[in-house]
């Protein structure tokens, strides 16, 4: 057994300028493909064939194994990132939608507070809106960091790596945030990982 790519849900077309094919072509064929199989040609070594890829990602953690940390994290982060969007517009409702106004005021001032994470998060990485103890919180951790190596539950992210927006928005990752935030999140998936759904979801066995 070894990790696989998971297809992406929804056709590489779907999003049409938002987020091209050709995006999806290297962001998901190449860039996650290598991450599946970097990790993969270092589970033997570590003696963690079998395990599911969260406790890979801790058990590198653990051991200090930066290569097979870095790699197993970011397949799970792009795994959940893919889930994260939608081609169809949505908007959070039910619990999210109320959890959203009390923790923030307005999903306005959510989606601000995010973006502003996004757009100043220096380099590489990911930002995140997590469920931390009982708060929704919105935080941005550097290069392959993931919040399932530190016990927060992770609802949302984006990618922002320059690699995720470069061939559709060059250098401007206001743009790329700020579109992908307005017209492309799948709110419904979002709501669901209150339950911690999302995090099962992305993973797998190795
Ligand atoms: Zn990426």
């Amino acid at each position: 057994m070894a990790f696989q790519l998971p297809d992406l849900p929804y056709d590489k077309s779907a999003f049409g300028e938002i987020i091209s094919a050709e995006t999806f072509d290297y962001h998901h064929g190449k860039h996650h493909k290598a991450y599946v199989d970097k990790t993969n040609g270092m589970l033997a070594d570590a003696g963690l064939e079998g395990k599911s890829l969260v406790e890979v990602i801790k058990a590198a953690k653990d051991k200090g194994n930066k290569g097979l940390f870095n790699n197993s994290a970011q397949v799970w982060n792009h795994s959940f990132y893919w889930l994260c969007l939608s081609p169809t517009q949505q908007s959070p409702s039910g619990e999210l939608a109320a959890r959203i106004e009390d923790d923030f005021g307005s999903l306005d001032e959510m989606l601000a507070k995010f973006k502003d994470e996004a757009v100043g998060h220096f380099a590489s990485g990911w930002a995140w809106l997590v469920l931390d103890g009982d708060s929704l919180k919105i935080t941005s951790l550097h290069d392959a960091d993931s919040p399932v190596a530190h016990g927060m539950k992770p609802l949302l992210t984006l990618d922002v790596w320059e690699h995720a927006y470069y061939l559709d928005y060059q250098n401007a990752r206001p743009d790329y945030v700020e579109t992908l935030l307005k017209k492309a999140i799948n709110w419904e998936f979002v709501a669901q990982n209150l339950d911690g759904e999302g995090i099962g979801r992305a993973d797998q066995k190795g």
